[in-house]
């Protein structure tokens, strides 16, 4: 039989079945709801599985956003003439002598390092579970740090403040915002977004079976 290329639908729509290789339209399931292969019976995705893959792809994402977030340019003053830009990192270590280290430490805690943590053991945890392999003994350690360390993650208050501030310093000087912004931005929807979709008790469950399945 002859069939033309242009006629099949993307490959990036389709999965195939990992015991006999027929080849699916993949379709969003409905919560809970799980695709089995036509031909054999056996287990495709469930709606879990696709969750955590997004988990994992957005979370590693995220982890590069906060390196662009904290390393590039943040934001640039110019008041009558003079330029003055400024990285998250370096407004920390400007921070970081006299009375005001508590303030660059928890800066650095609250906006950097615990965000940081929550995400690399949020990976630690699931990426096993997407690569079909079973979870490491620490995985459900790991689980539980992101979930103890979620009201402790504070970039989104911080963003909050930094549009208050910039919205009162762009009366006295010329405020441009850098891309370490935006990278801040993307993170916190990031974040927001995984917080939503986390299932928390299926993840549990995937990380006691070791599979999400
Ligand atoms: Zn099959």
């Amino acid at each position: 039989m002859h069939i033309d290329p242009a006629t099949l639908p993307p490959l990036d729509d389709m999965i195939a079945c990992p015991h006999c290789d027929t080849l699916h339209m993949e379709d969003d399931l409905p919560d809970g709801a799980r695709a089995y292969c036509r031909r054999c019976g056996a287990l495709l995705l469930t709606a879990e599985s696709r969750a955590v893959v997004w988990l994992v792809s957005l979370a590693s994402a995220a982890v590069v956003l906060m390196v662009a977030a904290v390393s590039f340019p943040f934001l640039d003053l110019s008041l009558q003439g003079q330029h003055n830009g400024t990285s998250v990192i370096h407004a920390i270590l400007v921070f970081g002598s006299g009375k005001a280290i508590p303030l660059a430490i928890a800066v650095a805690l609250f906006i950097v390092v615990l965000p940081l943590v929550r995400l690399l053991a949020l990976l630690h945890a699931l990426a096993p579970l997407v690569r079909g392999v079973p979870p490491t003994p620490s995985a459900r350690v790991a689980f539980a740090l992101t979930d103890q360390l979620r009201p402790w993650a504070m970039a989104e208050i911080f963003m909050v403040g930094v549009t208050v501030a910039l919205v009162k310093v762009a009366g006295m000087a010329d405020v441009t915002v850098g891309p370490a912004f935006w990278a801040f931005v993307a993170l916190v929807l990031i974040t927001i977004f995984n917080d939503q979709i986390m299932n928390r008790f299926a993840i549990w469950k995937a990380l006691d079976t070791g599979t999400t399945a």
